[in-house]
């Protein structure tokens, strides 16, 4: 064998298919008993779809775009017809566009804030953030201390926060300002992150996300070990073995493509270097509850909403119109992030249930109360994920010990989104990483 992938998400399977493609022989050990990781999709009705997962693309995600060409998977554009809301302050309201009327001076406040982020941003070098001109400080403050310097007025402020827990799922309280400064650069700016026409909410895939990497598992065939839990590593120079339970396997390189935080439960034989560790003791990921509620018709439509809803009031912040293609359905999918995650994965089903719908209502009237269908994924309880979207660094992470993130160590290599430069967290970033360890490792002298 030539190359174990630990790990059947997208950085693990896109790995795993160059190598297979240049020849080398490959064997990929996936812990569950499917294949996609962070990609779950799930067929609610026949032809019906809904993401429990990663679930849109959006533009500059040219390795995800191009990915789903190959594969002939199509996709198609997020809803996005007619006015939004706003819940602010106890009201409702609705607006055109992509910001709200909240006054003048809040809105030039939140657009001084964005475009001072994106300008800051900038400064970030992708591949090592430790060596932005201003790191040290930068790292040393969170998110937070920044938003309650820079911003003026309260609705400033919360756009912010709304952003930081939509984009991180975490509390800006979490993570350093450079880390959101790399990841705003990463991913091409506030707007493109947070926007749905021309931003990272785009467009959506008709037979579900999974569907990547269903595709790409087909393609791999008897390559990929379902319900295979890597748990310890051996490395020398001669090789490495891998232990999953009862089995293991012997090959010249492993790549290892999960999320940090899991990485670091693996037992590894040497212990890994120091830096390595410390760095994945520092990278805990975010907390969400995707909720989905199903109607027999997208009826917000009628009214001429697009299914949009900002609110400043939990435990569903955030809502999009997630009704299949034909509209011949209507749901709504609620994001429920950061604390009110944490909080809400302690309440029975039938609380989170009832918490989520009387948002839907308070959102859109009495009707959306009584979905016929309401089903919500917790993603901190998936054993073999522990939290999304992905992971965040808090202060010091990046100064002190980002420069482990991403180069192997003898004869393993990482992968995963978080080990991405351009849309780290994103699907695009998960094919970015699979492609570059496979290309580190074929450039190596370790498979001739
Ligand atoms: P993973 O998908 O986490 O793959 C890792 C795999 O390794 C998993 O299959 C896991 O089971 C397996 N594994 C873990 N430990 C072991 C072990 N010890 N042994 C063997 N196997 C192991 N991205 C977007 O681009 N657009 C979105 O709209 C979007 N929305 C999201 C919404 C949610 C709710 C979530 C959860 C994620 C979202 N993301 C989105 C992020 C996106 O899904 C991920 O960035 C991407 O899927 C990560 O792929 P990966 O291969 O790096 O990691």
């Amino acid at each position: 064998m030539d190359v174990i992938v630990v790990g059947a998400g997208i950085a693990g399977l896109v790995a795993a298919r160059e190598l297979t493609r240049a020849g080398k022989q490959v064997l990929v050990l996936e812990a569950r008993e499917r294949v996609g990781g962070r990609l779950f999709s799930r067929e609610i009705a026949p032809g019906i779809w809904i993401d429990l997962g990663g679930q849109w693309l959006g533009p500059t995600q040219e390795r995800a775009y191009a990915l789903a060409h190959e594969l002939g998977i199509e996709l198609f554009p997020t809803y996005h017809e007619g006015e939004s809301l706003l819940y602010q302050g106890g009201k409702l309201r609705r607006y055109s566009g992509v910001v709200p009327n909240v006054g003048l001076l809040a809105l030039l406040d939140f657009g001084r804030g964005m475009t001072r982020l994106d300008r800051l941003a900038q400064e970030v070098p992708l591949e090592a953030p430790w060596n932005a001109p201003h790191a040290t400080r930068w790292d040393s403050i969170t998110f937070a201390t920044w938003i309650e310097q820079t911003m003026r007025t309260p609705i400033g402020r919360w756009g912010l926060t709304l952003f930081a827990k939509a984009v991180f799922a975490a509390e800006p309280c979490e993570f350093s300002l450079l880390h959101a400064l790399f990841y705003i650069h990463s991913g091409g700016g506030v707007q493109q992150l947070s926007g749905v026409r021309g931003g990272a909410q785009q467009d959506r895939f008709t037979l579900g996300a999974q569907s990547l990497a269903n595709r790409l598992a087909a393609e791999l065939g008897e390559r990929v070990h379902l319900q295979s839990p890597v748990h310890r590593i051996q490395h020398d120079a001669t090789g490495v073995t891998v232990h999953t339970g009862d089995r293991r396997y012997r090959a010249q390189a492993v790549i290892v493509a999960i999320p940090p935080t899991l990485a670091a439960r693996i037992q590894y034989e040497p212990p890994l270097p120091p830096a390595r560790d410390q760095l994945t003791q520092r990278l805990p990921n975010g907390s969400v509850i995707k909720c989905f509620a199903v109607y027999p018709t997208p009826f917000w439509r009628e009214q001429g909403l697009n299914g949009f809803v900002t609110s400043d009031t939990g435990p569903v912040h955030l809502v999009f119109d997630n009704s299949p293609p034909d509209g011949s359905m209507g749901i709504l999918l609620g994001f429920i992030e950061g604390a009110d995650a944490r909080r809400m994965s302690l309440a029975s089903p039938a609380e989170r249930r009832d918490a989520a719908l009387a948002c839907f209502a308070r959102y859109f009237g009495e009707r959306a109360a009584n979905p016929e269908l309401y089903l919500d994924h917790d993603w901190s309880a998936e054993a073999w994920t522990r939290g999304c979207y992905g992971a965040h660094f808090p202060p010091g992470a990046w100064t002190q010990f980002g420069h482990a993130l991403r180069p192997p160590i003898g004869r393993i290599y990482w992968a995963g989104t978080e080990t991405a430069t351009r849309w780290m967290g994103y699907i695009d970033g998960a094919i970015e990483s699979g492609q570059r360890a496979a290309q580190q490792l074929l450039h190596t002298c370790l498979l001739d």
